[in-house]
């Protein structure tokens, strides 16, 4: 089974990744995750990649379709897709030698996920993860486990959230309609805890 998570950032979608890999063995694929694991074997790919990312730029299309093309030929048992591919052009290469068999989409509010997503906070030190809403410090402001500063970063303020979120509709918006169409898209509310929006999902996909 070959699926796809997609969903505005605050959906959740790497948490129920990393469930349904542990649950069923499939491989959760990020093109964040390829990166780093093309860097660190030092293949010929990573090291084009890296370039590009020290030199703060995007890594160019053709090179990340031939790291994703590389895994996929390596999956066997399946995979778990996880913002790839979100925007046409991206599905149009995938689906040349590959095929989705269902998507489910994480539906959150734009509201919820501004709340939640601007509610995340990192030690300036070691730059462990808090939550205001879910894994607060035990102090304020102070890091559990090495007394740093907690901040908050620039790409979690109100206004960046609110330019990815806009981007995510403007580029994934005929995604979500060409699933849709074909009849793969599954809509699960992203809103409940992290165990219903995983058994709902289990039941969509019928595994
Ligand atoms: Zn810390």
């Amino acid at each position: 089974m070959n699926i796809l998570l997609i969903g505005i950032q605050g959906c959740g979608k790497g948490t129920q990744a990393k469930l349904l890999e542990e649950r069923f063995g499939w491989k959760h694929i990020t093109t964040g995750n390829l990166l780093r694991e093309n860097f660190e074997n030092k293949t010929e790919l990573g090291i084009i990649a890296k370039k590009f990312m020290d030199a703060g730029e995007l890594v160019p299309d053709k090179y990340v379709f031939q790291i994703v093309e590389d895994a996929l030929a390596k999956v066997d048992e399946g995979s778990i897709l996880d913002g790839f591919p979100r925007n046409m052009e991206q599905l149009r290469f995938l689906e040349k030698n590959f095929t989705i068999d269902k998507v489910i989409l994480l539906d959150l509010s734009d509201e919820k996920a501004i709340e939640r997503v601007s509610s995340r906070r990192n030690c300036i030190d070691c730059k462990k993860d808090y939550n205001l809403l879910y894994h607060k410090p035990k102090v304020e402001g102070i890091c559990d486990v090495c007394g740093g500063k907690i901040v908050q970063r620039d790409d979690d303020y109100e206004d960046a959230i609110k330019k990815r979120i806009e981007k995510f509709y403007k580029e994934t918006s005929e995604v979500i309609t060409y699933f849709n169409e074909e009849g793969k898209l599954i809509r699960v509310n992203a809103d409940d805890p992290i165990d219903t929006i995983q058994a709902n999902i289990i039941k969509a996909l019928d595994v």
